[in-house]
């Protein structure tokens, strides 16, 4: 197995592109094309082009960018039914797409042949061997994705061989075994394999999908029994539970496995192009996603994060940096002086433990920790305290007064409404905005205020909005946390606000949440 090389296969603008909830537009898939090319992934499906006229778009829209590590593959099916494939009109949009790769997907489970497709086993294996076979005299080079392999294998498997050997026979390129149902476990992985590879030569792919939780686990096994092709997609995106996850499969490949698949200097954009994805298909990034989560290196305990600090592999199983992320230690009640200094170097600041200005911060800390303020979930607003706190921070402007309204006019909906007075320098605004709710309305106003003097502002947007009562006991009087999540197109933020009033709390976090960009734009020289 030593110094063999895995073909990474993306999949996440035809697969991921079936998550609940994304849903991408053409110039989406092509800033996608871009990262992964960047990424140095192998081959970039692009689509079904017999399946929907965005992706006829895609393709043609794709030949405009010059890619330089990665190949497209066109996606679609064998030929339908009792016609000759030179007619289908799927195969024929295949070759309109003018790209050289493509993927074909036929049946291998006689259930689905029979119950779904009904069509005779004959006539299925004869589908394969004339679309495989078709392609593969155009010129191009042939994936047969033989779809509910493992199924089909473990239901009837003379006949799932039989539907591999007729795209083998076809002259497929590789054959990639799909897990569609996602429902297999590592150790049927691997006999199934061991099984085919005794009955057939060609390059061996693997497709898995995760419904039982297994899909990077099931494919470093597909691995380890020689498949040197590796379907999946960007933080596991897919339909139902999604595909296998990428973000883990490349690192594991290649740091675990020690095989070469992408080049080892791009791991480094792993992290990246992970947050890029979710942000652009408007999911949430989980934060454990073990690799690329903003948690996946973060440590709480004081105890653990003496540790890390003294040696890192106590409690990291490999380099945070080696797939671009980054250690994080959070801040809380628990930790002490020590820990505080460790955090503050972490944003480059040198504080020192015996210092008075450190004390003075530790004990600011704890009295917010003491009210209700929670900084491990918010650390935009603890940067931004630190950067305060230290004498750093440079006003971007000043806070006048606010005020909002909450309305409703004969039985209509409710509107809120929202002014803002500010100074930015000596020049004062006043803006009045509405929105669907109070804080909506404030945010509105806050930008609508600061837009003309930082233009950048309206990279950012609210992400999250999450509310909590910190002590129901006292009803109506309790206070509330607010935490804020924020993101613009690098990155992503939270900041907190605790206040008796939902509104203030509110208000502390959007400010934070504000400032904490301005504080970034500035720091890179942007403004
Ligand atoms: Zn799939």
């Amino acid at each position: 197995m030593k110094n063999r090389a895995v073909k990474i296969y993306d999949t996440t603008l035809r697969d991921g592109a079936q998550t609940l909830g994304v849903s991408f537009t053409v110039k989406d898939k092509l800033a996608i094309t871009e990262r992964l090319d960047g990424l140095g992934v192998h081959f970039i499906e692009g689509g079904w082009p017999g399946s929907n006229p965005k992706d006829v778009d895609y393709f043609r829209e794709v030949k405009k960018i010059k890619l330089k590590s990665s190949q497209l593959v066109a996606f679609g099916s064998t030929r339908r039914a009792k016609i000759v494939a030179s007619a289908d009109g799927n195969l024929k949009a295949l070759l309109k797409s003018d790209v050289k790769n493509i993927a074909i997907f036929g049946k291998s489970w006689d259930l689905h042949v029979q119950k779904v497709f009904k069509v005779s086993l004959k006539e299925n294996l004869d589908m394969i061997f004339d679309s495989v076979s078709f392609l593969k005299k155009k010129g191009c080079f042939v994936f047969f994705d033989a779809e509910h392999f493992f199924d089909g294998y473990r239901a009837n498997k003379e006949y799932a061989l039989e539907s591999l050997k007729s795209a083998e026979s076809a002259g497929a390129d590789c054959l990639v075994l799909c897990d569609t149902n996602g429902g297999m476990i590592p150790s049927w992985i691997r006999a199934i394999i061991k099984d085919v590879k005794k009955e057939l030569n060609s390059n061996l792919g693997i497709h898995v999908h995760n419904d039982s939780g297994m899909a990077v686990a099931n494919s470093i096994v597909a691995v380890e029994e020689g498949a040197i092709n590796v379907q999946g997609t960007i933080n596991g995106y897919g339909e139902r539970c999604g595909n296998a996850d990428l973000c883990s499969l490349i690192p594991n490949i290649q740091l675990k496995l020690n095989l070469k698949s992408i080049p080892a200097a791009k791991l480094k954009g792993l992290t990246e192009i992970s947050h890029f994805v979710s942000d652009i298909s408007n999911m949430r990034q989980s934060e454990s996603q073990p690799y690329v989560g903003s948690s996946a290196f973060a440590h709480k305990g004081g105890v653990h994060i003496n540790a890390v600090m003294k040696e890192s592999s106590t409690y990291e199983h490999i380099s945070p940096d080696s797939v671009g992320n980054k250690r994080e230690l959070l801040v809380s009640e628990l930790s002490g002086k020590s820990s505080l200094v460790l955090k503050a170097q972490e944003y480059g600041y040198k504080l020192q433990k015996d210092k008075n200005v450190t004390k003075t911060l530790h004990e600011l800390l704890q009295s917010l920790e003491h009210e209700g303020y929670h900084f491990e979930a918010a650390e935009g607003s603890f940067e931004l305290l630190l950067n305060k706190h230290l004498k750093k921070f440079k006003k971007f402007f000043t806070l006048e007064g606010f005020r909002v309204m909450v309305e409703q006019e004969n039985k209509n909906e409710l509107v809120s409404e929202a002014t803002i007075k500010l100074k930015v320098g000596n020049k004062r605004e006043y803006t009045v905005a509405e929105g669907d709710g109070p804080v909506n309305a404030l945010d509105s106003a806050l930008r609508k205020a600061l837009n003309r003097f930082y233009p950048v502002l309206s990279e950012m947007r609210l992400s999250d909005f999450k509310v909590r009562v910190l002590d129901e006991k006292e009803g109506t009087a309790a206070k509330v946390r607010v935490l804020i999540r924020s993101q613009d197109r690098e990155s992503s933020w939270n900041t907190i606000g605790v206040s008796k009033n939902i509104v203030e709390a509110s208000w502390k976090a959007l400010l934070d949440s504000v400032e904490y960009k301005l504080m970034k734009e500035r720091s890179k020289g942007r403004i």
